[in-house]
């Protein structure tokens, strides 16, 4: 097994956001008077909070008009209409098989780290290679992406093409413990998907708001998280809100505005 640990930096995370996201909309708006006290600023505030707010709604709860409806199914990896995810200070594996690509490697080592720098400390996630091309079942804190063949896909997701996964959660189904995810051999860990789930994320409609690789499903592959996905992390995850949390507690929080 190699464990390649990576250290996380809110300090980081917020100038990635900044110039990303903040300052090329902010630029956008610069001709429209962005930074005019007087101007439109207020009203950009507001479409930005909106958005935030039905992002967040989307993603955690699988609610509002920018939750997947797609066969009736919003995409959260349990029933609990309350935040899943795993406890704060869980410091969580995610194993590779040792015949990953390097570049499919290179990948999600890259999509954990925006992830931890998310956190910002409230929960860890390590990248282990496994000496092994079939990895053990997940135990506690351990979420596995497995390749497949066609058949394993089939029996394992009923997929012909896409990933799944397995996640397992504490008797008061909002409590994460561990997960397994698949994806066909052929194509590689094609993105990271299935690791949103994995921390509990629901799907977001992409033909509504195509941000992210929440709002993969329906054929679409949006192959990383996106700024939009990351700071919604970050927000919700840096609350102080404990799992299990319901929407009226987010509201009451101040997370949906
Ligand atoms: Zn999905």
């Amino acid at each position: 097994m190699r464990k390649i640990i990576i250290k996380a930096s809110p300090l980081k995370f917020i100038s990635l956001i900044k110039s990303s996201f903040i300052y090329p909309f902010c630029s956008l708006f610069l001709l429209l008077g962005c930074l005019d006290s007087g101007g439109p600023s207020g009203h950009v505030d507001t479409i930005s909070l909106e958005t935030k707010s039905n992002h967040i709604k989307a993603l955690f709860f699988g609610t509002g008009p920018y939750a997947s409806v797609l066969s009736g199914d919003n995409g959260c990896p349990s029933s609990s209409s309350r935040w899943q995810a795993f406890p704060a200070g869980s410091a969580v594996e995610v194993i590779i098989p040792a015949n990953v690509s390097s570049e499919d490697e290179v990948f999600v080592l890259e999509e954990v780290n925006k992830l931890n720098v998310a956190f910002a400390g409230y929960m860890t996630i390590n990248v282990v290679v496994s000496s092994h091309t079939k990895i053990p079942k997940a135990t506690t804190n351990q979420l596995t992406i497995n390749l497949l063949n066609t058949a394993e896909m089939k029996k394992i997701c009923s997929s012909s093409g896409g990933g799944c996964i397995k996640t397992k959660f504490k008797g008061n189904n909002y409590e994460l413990i561990k997960g397994d995810s698949y994806y066909p051999i052929n194509l590689g860990i094609f993105d990271i998907h299935e690791i949103g789930h994995g921390i509990g994320l629901c799907h977001v409609d992409s033909e509504v708001f195509p941000e992210g690789t929440m709002a993969s499903s329906g054929g679409v592959d949006i192959r990383s998280f996106s700024d939009s996905e990351l700071d919604a992390i970050n927000t919700v995850f840096t609350s102080g809100l404990v799992v299990g949390a319901t929407e009226q507690d987010f509201w009451d929080a101040g997370l949906l505005p």
